[in-house]
């Protein structure tokens, strides 16, 4: 077999074997496949698309490259999820301390930005000496002890997609479902969980621009997840303007510090929630060795009631407080926030007009994000851990001439005039008072 045959067979539009894709990412991997061959496949890919068989072997090469977790010395229903990605999205920081004060263990294993997409492990690395580096023993320890436990990706722990999701990022290749599935699902497979969560973003700011190409992608992917043991199921929710009020790594750390308080936006809080409720439901059909069913609106108040709970008593942030402990981070800077990476130079971003605000628009406040230093560029880049954007109206605001509808925050003060510009013009603002968007679409099991 010849790398160079697999590439012109897929561009050409014809399907490719197991053995075809499993010979190219193992080479790939063992270093025989050079980064531009498989740059090429991935933009063959791209464009031909896979079938879904295809999409599973790739998953099934890609979690091969790894070792699966062993978490049966460790007790209790493991459960995760897993977003597709999006511009302000933060909900597993918050739900991974809520579930292990529920007594429900998350092994997670998370990837950094990607694109103009912020990366929970991005997110992390401003809290000054978490490490996110685990071995597998580790996260087997934290789970037992704290219930839940965040780590990249390793040479232990789905290297596969560990060079794949680099390679993606630079070579426009990140927004296509297959590559997408398959790099999610490699990941959550070898977590060797017993139920799995996806939470795919549908919008400006998701890699899924519309409901059908959502809807499909949720489909492959709890389809991959169920026919490998994994309960499964997914919610397709709303990223058209950015959730909650931080985007950028250490605004958006404070902000979940603030919500596992109690203090959290609302459609921040009604995601998360909803997320929450649906990790609990899907721990119960484990326990239960029962199918998954959609939630009635009764069972689903039940369970966001239950979590409330234990955000209002302060469990959640407790375990969180716990986690940054147990990864090596100081746990000082969970309570005193000056001890997380700020930005020297902050700039407001004025509203032009007075009216309602419409939109903030997802996609380009990711990438003001992204120039403020936010996120890379490219693979080499030095991320600003410090800079972001806070948001100071959503849409569905009045907003006056002149009143700040945001807050730019970096190191780099060369970067605000063009990130600006960029915020700016993802901004709509009319005369009368805009219809709340769904921020959750439906439910894919
Ligand atoms: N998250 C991942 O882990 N992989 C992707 O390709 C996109 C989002």
């Amino acid at each position: 077999m010849r790398a160079v045959d697999i590439i012109r067979k897929k561009r050409d539009g014809s399907p490719l074997s197991a053995e075809e894709i499993s010979f190219l990412i193992k080479g790939y991997l063992e270093g025989g496949v050079p980064d531009y061959q498989v740059s090429a496949f991935l933009m063959a890919v791209y464009y031909r698309g896979m079938s879904d068989d295809e999409t599973a072997a790739l998953t099934r090469a890609l979690l091969s490259s790894g070792e699966k977790l062993d978490l049966a010395g460790v007790q209790g229903i493991k459960i995760d999820k897993h977003s597709t990605g999006g511009v302000g999205d933060k909900t597993s920081l918050i739900a991974a301390p809520v579930m292990a004060a529920m007594g429900i263990k998350v092994p997670k294993l998370a990837g950094r930005g990607l694109g103009h997409t912020g990366g929970t492990i991005d997110k992390l690395a401003s809290i000054p000496g978490l490490r996110t580096d685990l071995t597998a023993e580790e996260i087997r320890e934290n789970l037992k002890t704290v219930g839940f436990a965040i780590a990249g990706h390793s040479a232990e722990l789905a290297p596969g997609d560990r060079k794949l999701y680099a390679l993606r990022d630079v070579t426009g290749t990140v927004e296509s479902a297959p590559l997408i599935a398959s790099s999610i699902m490699a990941k959550k497979l070898a977590e060797g969980i017993d139920a799995l969560l996806l939470d795919i973003k549908v919008g400006s700011g998701a890699f899924m621009k519309n409901i059908d190409e959502a809807r499909a992608l949720a489909r492959l992917m709890a389809r991959i997840g169920n026919e490998n043991g994994v309960r499964t199921a997914a919610i397709i929710t709303d990223m058209e303007s950015p959730l909650g009020r931080a985007v950028g790594n250490s605004l958006e750390v404070k902000e979940c510090i603030a919500a596992l308080k109690g203090k959290g936006a609302h459609d921040l809080m009604d995601v998360t929630l909803y997320i929450c409720a649906w990790m609990a439901h899907l721990a119960d059909a484990v326990s239960e060795d029962a199918p998954v069913r959609k939630m009635s609106d009764t069972v689903l108040k039940k369970y966001r009631d239950e979590i409330m709970d234990f955000i209002e008593h302060g469990d959640a942030f407790k375990k969180f407080v716990e986690f940054v402990d147990a990864q090596g981070g100081n746990p000082e800077s969970v309570f005193n926030l000056s001890l997380l990476p700020r930005a020297e130079h902050v700039k407001p971003v004025l509203s032009p007009w007075r009216g309602f605000l419409k939109k903030i628009d997802a996609f380009q406040a990711g990438q003001a994000s992204m120039l403020l230093g936010a996120g890379r560029k490219t693979l080499g880049d030095e991320i600003d851990l410090g800079a972001g954007i806070i948001l100071g109206k959503k849409p569905g605001d009045p907003i006056d001439a002149g009143e700040p509808l945001a807050m730019l925050h970096t190191n780099r003060p060369e970067t605000l005039n063009e990130a600006e510009e960029v915020f700016l013009s993802g901004i709509e603002i009319g005369d009368r008072e805009p219809a709340r968007r769904k921020l959750i679409h439906e439910v894919v099991l």
